[in-house]
């Protein structure tokens, strides 16, 4: 077992905020970074490359490509572009670890790249999981690759489980932070903004993410990557509302002894955890102080006004191409919120109704998912127009 600052790393997704942070632990850590990815933000891309000396950096815009190609023409880095380009770079096969923290259905196909190389996946793009969650285990099980999470109560989670045997634990709880419109009804968040949803109150991330935090569709999202991550039925995974996001999440055991894991809310320590295991390593991480915090608390997740963590479950039971439609739904309704052409309650509502108008195929294939992805997005266009000229 390499130690981790003997490994080597692919980071998918490196101009975005787990990107960014995954390089941060490169660099404590002395991580050599053999290539890198990134959508649309080359000044980022250009700093990365000076800094990690990668070997091959992926752009998915081949416009922005070739800008950046000229600006680091006195580099050793090779630039790639387009979307095949970063499945490609994915399944290389050249790192120790291939860290996905793509936003979005994006993700996927490049998991998969990097699952049928051998190649252990680190993952923040928890999409992968949510649209094809069965077909992802398939794949890993078939080449024996360990994907280790690195969305942050995933990462608890896994710390808690260590080495106990699966039939002892109980359930998980995963923990939410509530979000910023904790409490509020559904009549208040009619007016909500993307400016006031985009404020987190205890993580900072990326906008796709921050507005799935405020649906909560993001734990929606997060029930259902448990459930393929840690084969547990959806009947054994709770949520419960914690707003200091300092318990991360907790495993109850069937002696009713509950392990939690407690951190300072900051996603190096997941993605550090993910290179190190089943080891640990000294951090950047600030002590934990509790006295400072003085008190934690837990509440009920609303199911009525938040609606979408209650679709989740019903997604989870019926499994098949589900998850691929609640994801592709709700990608298409927070993009059109964000661009204000929608407010914030449609999104909840236009994706219950696309996810329940979606053809059901119970054992999908990639391409049943793909095309169920496509298909909810246009859903959601279809019905949001519907509702402009209402
Ligand atoms: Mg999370």
């Amino acid at each position: 077992m390499k130690a981790i600052y003997e490994k080597s790393v692919t980071v998918l997704g490196s101009t975005g905020s787990v990107g960014t942070q995954a390089l941060d632990v490169a660099r404590s850590q002395n991580i050599k970074v053999d290539a890198i990815s990134g959508a649309t933000r080359i000044d980022i891309l250009e700093e990365q490359i000076r800094e990690f000396s990668p070997s091959v950096c992926a752009v998915l815009s081949e416009y922005k490509a070739k800008e950046l190609a000229v600006r680091v023409a006195d580099t050793d880095c090779r630039i790639i572009s387009g979307y095949e380009a970063i499945v490609d770079l994915a399944g290389r096969g050249i790192s120790d670890a291939v860290i996905n923290s793509i936003t979005g259905k994006a993700g996927l196909r490049p998991s998969l790249a990097a699952i049928e190389a051998g190649t252990s996946l680190a993952l923040a793009n928890k999409e992968t999981i949510v649209c094809a969650g069965e077909l992802v285990n398939k794949a890993a099980a078939e080449n024996n690759v360990k994907i280790l999470p690195v969305d942050s109560e995933h990462s608890a989670i896994f710390q808690c489980i260590g080495d106990s045997r699966h039939e002892d634990i109980s359930k998980v709880i995963l923990t939410a932070s509530g979000g910023p419109f904790y409490g509020k009804r559904r009549e208040e968040l009619k007016a909500i903004t993307p400016e006031m949803a985009l404020a987190h109150p205890t993580w900072k991330m990326g906008p796709k993410i921050t507005i799935d935090s405020a649906t909560l569709m993001n734990k929606g999202f997060e029930v259902i990557e448990a459930r393929y991550l840690f084969d547990m039925p959806a009947d054994k995974i709770e949520v419960i509302v914690h707003p200091e996001s300092i318990v991360h999440s907790m495993v109850e055991y069937i002696d009713r002894a509950v392990i939690a894991q407690l951190s300072c809310p900051d996603m190096r320590l997941c993605v550090q955890y993910a290179l190190s295991y089943p080891n640990r390593c000294t951090g950047t991480l600030k002590p934990l102080d509790l006295t400072e915090i003085g008190s934690l608390t837990f509440k009920s997740p609303d199911y009525g006004t938040f609606k979408l963590l209650k679709l989740a479950y019903e997604v989870l039971e019926r499994g098949g191409n589900l998850g691929a439609a609640l994801n592709g739904a709700n990608e298409r309704a927070v993009a059109l919120f964000l661009e204000e052409r929608i407010s914030f309650t449609d999104i909840m509502d236009l994706v219950c109704e696309a996810v329940d108008k979606i053809r059901f195929i119970a054992k999908p294939t990639l391409d049943d998912i793909e095309e169920t992805d496509i298909i909810s997005r246009e859903l959601i266009d279809e019905l949001s127009g519907s509702k402009v000229s209402d």
